[in-house]
C-alpha cells in the first residue's frame, strides 16, 4: 500500500461540523446584501497574472510575495486570485455593467490564495465574501457601504467588533503628504524593523500598520494622511461621517488604516475584532477610483472583503445548530426495506430531512443509528403496517409510540412544513 496523501500547507479541508458555519454566515450575508439592492455574481478563480499586477500594484506584498502563479500549457501567465475586487472591477468593465445605469451593486463569495505563513486565521486558501459598489464616488456610497457592514455584524450577533475609518487622500493630496512621510521615515530608518527599510520608498503607507511594535513606538508621531488633506478629500471625509453619524454606527477613526493594496484612495476601513490576536481584522475595504485606469476603464468603486475563517472564529454558535435529520425510517423487516425507502422518499419531497437504513440492518440496529444520530421520531413500518397501511411513530425525546395512518403521517408533516 503507499502512503497516505494528505493536503498541502495552508489548505485544509472543512469537515461537515464546520462547513454549515460557512454556509450559516455566507447565507445571511447574501440575504443581508440583497436588501440593499446589490445581486451576486460569480468570478473566475483564475485570471491573467496581469490583472493583479496592475490592479493590486507591483509594491504590494500580495503582488511581491503571496500570489500562487504559474504559466498554463500554452505559456501564459495565470494567477489563482489573491482578492476579489480586481476581478470584480475587470468583470465591469468587460461586461459593460455601467448599462445597468446607476451603481452596480454586486457581491460575490468563493476561496482565495495568498502564499502566506500559514496560522491561526491566516491560510493560503482561505474564503472570502466580497461586496463592491461600483459607478459612483459620492461620500453617501461609502456611508452606506461601512453602515451595511455594520448591520450585518449585529445580525450575526458579533458585538464586540470595532469599525476604524480613514482616508487615504488622492492623487491631487496623496503626493506631497507622501514625500513627507519618506523624509519622516528616512530620518527613523536605522530604528525600523528591516521589512520597513525596503517599504520606505516602494510603498511607505504600509509602514504605519507595521506589527512590530518598536515600529509602533517610533510611529507615534509620524505625519498621518487626514491631516493633509486637499479640500475635496477633506469634505469627503466630512461627509462620510456625517452619514455614519446620522445612521448611528459606532465607529474610530485611525489615521494609521492603510490598505495593503495600492489602489485605495478617500476612504478606508477596517473591522476588528480583539479577540482574533494579531489576525484581528475580520473585514477590510475601501474606495478605488483609480483601480479601473490601471486595468483599461475608468470608474470610481468602495468595496469591503470579509474573511470567512475569521468572522467564523469570532462568531457565537452557541444556540445555533447544524440541522439535523428529523425523522429516521426504519424497517422491522426484510419485505418491509422497500415501503421505508419509498416513505423516506415522499417525506423528503415535503421538505423534510430523513435518514433511513442502507446497509440491511436489524431494526435494533437502526434505532442506535438513530438514536446516535439525535433524531427525534423514528418511523417504524413491517408486515402488520404496510397490511394496515400504518406505521408505528416513536418519539424519542419523550419515550412514547403509537401508531397512526401512513396518510396521516403525511398530512402532519405537510402541515408542519408548511409553517
Ligand atoms: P491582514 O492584514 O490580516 O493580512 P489583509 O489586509 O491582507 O489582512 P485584505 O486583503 O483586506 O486583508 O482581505 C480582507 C479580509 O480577508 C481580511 O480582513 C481577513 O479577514 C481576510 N484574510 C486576508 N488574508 C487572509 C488569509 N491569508 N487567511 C484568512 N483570512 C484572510
Ligand atoms: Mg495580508
Amino acid at each position: 500500500m503507499s502512503g497516505l496523501i494528505k493536503a498541502i500547507r495552508g489548505f485544509s479541508d472543512v469537515p461537515p461540523e464546520e462547513a454549515w458555519k460557512y454556509n450559516y454566515i455566507e447565507e445571511l450575508a447574501r440575504e443581508h446584501f440583497q436588501k440593499y439592492g446589490y445581486r451576486e455574481v460569480r468570478l473566475p478563480v483564475v485570471e491573467a497574472t496581469e490583472l493583479f499586477a496592475r490592479g493590486i500594484g507591483t509594491a504590494t506584498d500580495i503582488v511581491e510575495k503571496e500570489m500562487y502563479t504559474f504559466l498554463d500549457r500554452n505559456g501564459q501567465s495565470l494567477t489563482l486570485r489573491p482578492e476579489g475586487t480586481a476581478s470584480a472591477v475587470r468583470a465591469y468593465l468587460e461586461g459593460g455593467w455601467k448599462s445597468w445605469g446607476g451603481i452596480a451593486k454586486i457581491f460575490y463569495t468563493g476561496p482565495m490564495f495568498r502564499y502566506e505563513r500559514p496560522q491561526k486565521g491566516r491560510y493560503r486558501q482561505f474564503y472570502q465574501m466580497g461586496l463592491e459598489a461600483i459607478g459612483a464616488g459620492h461620500p453617501e456610497v461609502d456611508g452606506e457601504v461601512v453602515a451595511l457592514l455594520h448591520r450585518l455584524f449585529l445580525r450575526l450577533g458579533v458585538e464586540d467588533i470595532t469599525i476604524l475609518i480613514n482616508s487615504l487622500g488622492c492623487p491631487v493630496c496623496r503626493p506631497s503628504y507622501r514625500s513627507e512621510l519618506v523624509g519622516f521615515l528616512q530620518d527613523l530608518a536605522e530604528e525600523l524593523c528591516s521589512n520597513c527599510r525596503k517599504r520606505i520608498e516602494k510603498n511607505p503607507l504600509r509602514i504605519l500598520d507595521c506589527k512590530v511594535p518598536t515600529c509602533r513606538e517610533n510611529l507615534s508621531d509620524v505625519p498621518v494622511m487626514i491631516d493633509h488633506l486637499c479640500g475635496e478629500c477633506s469634505h469627503h471625509f466630512e461627509r462620510v461621517r456625517y452619514c455614519l453619524d446620522g445612521l448611528d454606527v459606532p465607529y474610530a477613526i485611525d489615521p494609521k488604516i492603510v490598505r495593503g493594496l495600492d489602489y485605495y484612495n478617500r476612504t478606508a476601513f477596517e473591522a476588528i475584532c480583539g479577540r482574533l490576536g494579531s489576525q484581528n481584522a475580520v473585514a477590510a475595504g475601501g474606495r478605488y477610483d483609480g483601480l479601473a485606469r490601471e486595468i483599461g476603464g475608468d470608474v470610481p468603486g468602495i468595496g469591503f472583503a470579509m474573511g470567512i475563517e475569521r468572522l467564523r472564529l469570532v462568531m457565537e454558535w452557541k444556540g445555533l445548530h447544524i440541522p439535523l435529520p428529523e425523522f429516521y425510517v426504519a424497517s422491522a423487516t426484510e419485505n418491509a426495506r422497500l415501503t421505508a425507502m419509498t416513505i423516506a422518499d415522499k417525506l423528503r419531497s415535503m421538505g423534510s430531512r430523513v435518514e433511513t437504513d442502507l446497509e440491511t440492518r436489524s431494526l435494533k440496529a437502526q434505532l442506535r443509528s438513530a438514536n446516535r444520530m439525535n433524531i427525534r421520531t423514528v418511523v417504524i413500518v413491517g408486515d402488520d403496517e404496510i397490511a394496515k397501511g400504518t406505521v408505528i411513530c416513536k418519539d424519542f425525546s419523550n419515550n412514547t409510540q403509537q401508531e397512526i395512518p401512513l396518510d396521516e403521517l403525511f398530512s402532519k408533516t405537510a402541515a408542519v412544513n408548511r409553517r
